[in-house]
């Protein structure tokens, strides 16, 4: 922070308002979350002690252990190849790899073909990912990328939970008739704020007849990783799963949001010192991914899907062989990933696939 109280990501980003004019909504989502030397996950452990939010895996263990036991079934599916990318998109602690791993592990064939690549920009979390894959599962190798372009080809099973919400949307403003630009730019005291960008076509996606005052996001990062990653599951056959919280159809809103200390903070304040975010549209992914030949199954509800994946069967049996105390705190956490006032309405879980695949479980 300088003396002003503005984070020196912020005190850049004025300086190019100022010289170049206003910026759009996602050129300020990438400088505030991945800037290389300020940026929000660039330099801190958003998950750890006293951190900001609280995700799936690190809720519990059961999370990723019921997505190891979904993977393992979707290999079987896939014809137990002897060799598959085990890929994932933004992995944070690593946790939810190192639980998925364990039950992989139930099927040991399974866990030998699987080839470890983490896709994560961040150097602390990479760091984090290492740590806690090197403890739990000393000896497997792992191979990092900045990008999934650069993930090595064969069949793949791909994961992220809650990667697709921290991709840069655009965001477009229906007034009087027509679609501008949703930019940022400075108000009279230099803060940064909501203005008018140039005049624009109606967005890709969007549903007929909004409403004057309408907002639009689109996400171009989110639809061109969708639509190259249904390629390559149409080329060498797999599956992605994405999980996130989203809708499952197109609508009109503004879900743009900063989350600090476990709460919600103004997004436009001192970028790069809190998390933000944005609704998946699913549709969209679905669509980009459709466009080059892959299967969408869902989205449907993170409910839904541990559900009809088990969990409550594998709670049991966690249960009873664990002291009370123990079981309680299981149970208590298993709660707030299904409960629908909780994580289990709001978060939904998309499967893509090359075309072979159909019926998964839970969808
Ligand atoms: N999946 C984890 C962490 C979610 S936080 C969990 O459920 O706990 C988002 C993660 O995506 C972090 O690891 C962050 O560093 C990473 N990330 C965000 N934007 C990224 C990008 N553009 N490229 C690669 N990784 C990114």
């Amino acid at each position: 922070m300088n003396p002003r109280g503005v984070s020196a990501l912020g005190w850049r980003l004025a300086e190019t308002i100022r010289r170049d004019g206003p910026i759009s909504v996602a050129d300020f989502m990438t400088a505030a979350l991945t800037d290389p030397t300020d940026g929000y996950y660039t330099t801190r452990d958003p998950l750890g002690a006293g951190g900001d939010f609280v995700t799936s895996p690190e809720i519990s263990q059961v999370f990723g252990e019921i997505v190891g036991v979904w993977c393992a079934e979707l290999w079987r599916r896939m014809g137990e190849p002897a060799h598959f990318v085990l890929a994932e998109l933004g992995p944070g602690r690593g946790t939810l790899m190192t639980d998925l791993l364990r039950a992989l592990a139930v099927l040991p064939a399974c866990a030998a073909a699987a080839e470890l690549h983490l896709v994560e920009l961040s150097p602390t979390l990479r760091a984090a990912q290492a740590a806690a894959l090197a403890r739990r599962h000393p000896g497997r190798i792992v191979v990092w990328h900045d990008r999934a372009e650069t993930l090595p080809p064969g069949p793949l099973l791909l994961i992220a939970n809650e990667f697709l919400d921290a991709l840069p949307i655009r965001q477009w403003h229906h007034t009087g008739g027509r679609w501008t630009e949703r930019c940022i730019g400075l108000d009279a005291a230099g803060a940064f704020a909501f203005v008018a960008g140039p005049t624009a076509a109606p967005p890709p996606g969007a549903p007929p007849a909004p409403a004057d005052g309408a907002i639009f996001e689109t996400n171009e990062v989110a639809s061109t990783l969708a639509e190259a990653l249904g390629g390559r599951l149409t080329a060498t056959g797999g599956a992605a799963l994405l999980i996130d919280y989203g809708h499952a159809k197109s609508g009109f809103g503004d879900t743009l949001q900063a989350v600090k200390g476990h709460g919600y903070a103004p997004v436009l304040a001192d970028p790069g010192t809190a998390d933000l975010t944005a609704h998946v549209d699913f549709a969209a992914v679905a669509r980009a991914a459709g466009q080059a030949g892959a299967r969408s199954h869902g989205p449907v509800t993170q409910h839904r899907f541990l559900i009809a994946n088990g969990i409550e069967q594998r709670l049991a049996r966690l249960e009873a062989g664990c002291d009370i105390a123990t079981g309680a705190r299981l149970r208590q956490g298993v709660r707030r990933l299904i409960d629908p006032q909780e994580m289990g309405r709001l978060f939904k879980v998309m499967a893509l696939t090359d075309a072979s695949l159909t019926d998964l479980p839970g969808f």
